[in-house]
């Protein structure tokens, strides 16, 4: 239905008609395992067994697909578990590159998991993309890529990044969990599957995990479904209905997000005690040319390293009221993250070194409260170190 319509519109409405028997708004809760068969083997539309299908399901699914100008979408209990199912479409023997700065457990699930299972993977820098070239080969089935990345916010070139992989005939996915659909739609950029954490910005209130892959090709999309169902990480009824709640009010809170992210950003950049800042929004980043091209705008995920060791970071961190530290990030309240000690713990010391994953480096991620107290709390909490 509302799928010519503008992207707020979208969020509202998309796969969400009143319920035809009561006229209900809002989608119901459809708590059941199972549906009556009048006849064995006959069924209403898709639905038999929640594990293969639910109808609260379905209007996520179909709202998500709207927002990503996917033609599909596919939900799931974590995003660990949408990037396993995907990975469950390979064989022993492929191979996948994967961007250097990945989200941590994305890291562990390729290294710890299928690794075992004979599936070999590569990891880039891939805003260099000779280098990415250069990392493909003839076994390669698969490109993975993250932006902006995590903790490092590096800005990838999703079309140009596609164009190297389906050269090799490799499929394209894109991790679109810190943009969101309403800031970038890799599928419009040449990408085969989106994949979400929608326990970040699509949840939006740091009370769901979740997980969402969407594509616009038909074949791909009836492989997943099918891993999806096998697999069986799907998420419940309440949970997607949660999601739908959240969903209409994603292009409210992403424009507060990137509002605030871009006043802190800048006023961390203008601070004698911050070495550096990251933020895709500000002219100094980096790829900041490249995000004005396939972003709309920049989000709410601000990184910087301070002018301290350690301990300074610990007491910059301890002294933070407003902000709370936290694993996760994309909720309405702001959150901060030391990712050497918290979220990227998994990734090798070495390696994190290599990445430049300091033990002074922090990553906000800012939420919708007033910026007037964000502010505060950082030039307090500064004053701390
Ligand atoms: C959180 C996150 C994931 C993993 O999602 P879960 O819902 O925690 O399983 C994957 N990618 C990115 C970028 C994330 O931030």
């Amino acid at each position: 239905m509302h799928n010519d319509a503008h992207f707020g519109t979208r969020a509202v409405h998309a796969g969400q008609a009143p319920d035809p028997s009561t006229g209900a708004v809002m989608t119901p809760i459809y708590m059941t395992s199972t549906y009556a068969q009048p006849t064995p083997g006959e069924f209403k539309g898709e639905y038999d067994y929640s594990r293969s299908a639910n109808p609260t399901r379905t209007a996520l699914e179909a709202n998500l697909a709207a927002l990503e100008n996917a033609n599909h979408a596919l939900t799931f209990s974590s995003g660990c578990a949408a990037l396993a199912c995907i990975l469950h479409t390979l064989t022993s023997g492929d191979h996948v590159v994967v961007c250097d700065d990945v989200y941590g457990g994305t890291f562990r699930i390729y290294d710890k998991v299928f690794k075992q299972l004979g599936i070999d993977f590569t990891q880039v820098d891939m805003t260099d993309l000779n280098a990415t070239a250069a990392a493909m080969t003839d076994r390669t089935k698969m490109v993975w890529i993250e932006t902006p990345t995590n903790p490092l916010l590096k800005v990838i070139d999703i079309k140009a990044v596609a164009d190297i992989g389906h050269a090799k005939g490799a499929f394209v996915c894109v991790d679109n969990t810190f943009a969101t659909p309403y800031l970038q739609n890799p599928l419009d950029l040449g990408a085969d599957i989106v994949s979400h954490s929608s326990t970040k910005y699509i949840g939006g209130h740091s009370d769901i995990v979740g997980g969402a892959l969407m594509t616009k090709d038909d074949e791909l999309h009836e492989r997943l479904k099918f891993y999806q169902n096998a697999v069986g990480a799907t998420p419940s009824a309440f949970d997607c209905f949660l999601l739908l709640r959240s969903t209409k009010t994603l292009h409210v809170r992403m424009q507060r997000h990137c509002e605030s992210g871009r006043a802190i950003a800048e006023m961390l950049e203008a601070s004698s005690k911050v070495k550096s800042v990251v933020y895709p929004g500000l002219p100094s980043h980096p790829q900041h040319e490249i995000a004005k091209k396939q972003m709309r705008d920049f989000g709410g995920m601000v990184t910087l390293t301070l002018d301290t060791d350690l301990a300074g970071t610990r007491r910059f961190l301890e002294a933070l009221r407003v902000f709370t530290i936290a694993e996760s990030l994309g909720g309405v309240e702001s959150l901060v993250d030391h990712p050497a000690i918290m979220t990227h713990a998994s990734v090798p010391a070495e390696q994190r070194a290599q990445l430049g994953i300091a033990d002074s480096l922090i990553r906000l991620s800012v939420g919708i409260e007033d910026i007037a107290d964000l502010k505060a709390d950082i030039e307090h909490a500064l004053s701390a170190i």
